[in-house]
């Protein structure tokens, strides 16, 4: 990872380059600010700056030995400590056990909230913490010699999310770590992680990215609808993640809006052989996305009650479903937007307690034919 990775931040950048630079890089750091601005970019950046061996007044090169492992998030002196969940297959994990995906989801892009994490190690209901055990693993790790790098850097992503004990256990060695050690702890609720932890770090306050930096990022994106970019940077209001969303819609939710469209159009039409192979074919597609598929109809329900208003400053909707919304929004109305949520919502809990997806699909549907004629 490099500097140039790293959206915008530019005077954060300057500040960490210069400490190298003068000799005085802090032990401890915290990189405290809202998800989406780049915290874990900038912190892996650093680390490799840090022990870059032919590095310029800006950047790591990237040709070094270092440099070259760093590029796999593969350094031997870099270890990462981040939220996981017990299960039972594994009962007692450790961020290592997990590190495979962490550096997989890292190196395809360091910009990704803790519930995108979540769902990309298949968490389902579980909770994402640090447990105890991990304080064991940070004290062993830096205890042993550094295998080839000046520095040892252990980062840690949201500390927030730490058990207290494992908190508790951390406070020496993050106050007196071992010589050449750097910790970065990564926190989004600076007020959630323990005050003992807070005040034996130096903060870095992380601001929003600026707009002319969003642009730049953004018009780089492979997929990325150029038509999309402004909207984009007004509505995610300095949020990498957000603004990602907006102008390359995932997969996952252009099928959902395919299958909304479907359950609409069929509902109008009251085309009742249709809304049952409809009802087939998602009750085939397992409960997560389900219940997705009932969370995104809620809110697109909501948008287009809203596009009625005209108020397009409050719009969050991509082209496509802003297009489409022009014909279907007129009928969302006062009369039926909540009745619609309450479909939604009661649906949503029957799957969540097990019921026959196949019905509650199809009697959805059915309900849709009422509730979109008024
Ligand atoms: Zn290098």
């Amino acid at each position: 990872m490099f500097f140039r990775d790293v959206i915008g931040q530019e005077n954060i950048k300057k500040r960490l380059i210069q400490s190298v630079q003068e000799e005085r890089v802090s032990h401890a750091l915290l990189f405290a600010g809202p998800s989406g601005t780049g915290k874990l970019a900038m912190a892996i950046a650093y680390a490799q700056y840090i022990s870059c061996s032919n590095r310029s007044a800006t950047e790591s090169l990237g040709v070094c030995p270092s440099c070259h492992k760093y590029n796999k998030l593969a350094h031997p002196d870099l270890h990462f400590v981040f939220p996981i969940y017990n299960s039972a297959k594994n009962s007692k994990p450790v961020s290592d056990d997990f590190i495979t995906e962490w550096r997989e989801k890292v190196l395809a892009s360091p910009y990704f909230s803790f519930s995108d994490w979540l769902d990309f190690i298949d968490a389902g209901n579980a909770q994402g913490m640090i447990y105890e055990r991990e304080s064991d693993v940070v004290y062993r790790k830096l205890n042993l010699k550094s295998f080839e790098a000046e520095y040892k850097t252990m980062i840690i992503w949201l500390p927030e999310k730490m058990n207290q004990v494992c908190s508790n256990k951390l406070l020496k060695i993050i106050e007196e770590p071992p010589s050449k050690t750097l910790f970065i702890l990564i926190t989004e609720d600076e007020e959630a992680v323990i005050g003992t932890i807070r005040s034996r770090t130096q903060p870095v306050k992380f601001p929003f990215i600026d707009d002319e930096s969003m642009r730049l990022a953004l018009q780089s994106l492979e997929g990325a609808d150029p038509a999309q970019i402004g909207d984009a940077i007004r509505l995610a209001g300095g949020n990498f993640i957000k603004a990602r969303e907006y102008v390359i819609p995932n997969e996952d939710e252009k099928f959902y809006f395919h299958k909304f469209q479907e359950m609409m159009r069929q509902a109008y039409k009251r085309e009742v052989l249709a809304q049952m192979k409809w009802a087939d074919e998602m009750a085939a597609i397992g409960r997560d996305k389900q219940k997705a598929f009932f969370a995104y109809a809620s809110r697109l329900v909501r948008e287009y009650f809203m596009m009625n208003f005209n108020n397009s400053e409050m719009v969050y909707l991509n082209e496509e479903e802003k297009n489409w919304g022009k014909q279907f929004a007129p009928f969302i109305n006062e009369q039926n937007v909540i009745q619609l949520y309450n479909e939604f919502e009661t649906a949503t809990k029957q799957i969540a307690w097990n019921g026959q997806p196949r019905i509650i699909f199809l009697d959805t549907a059915l309900r849709m034919v009422r509730l979109i004629k008024k």
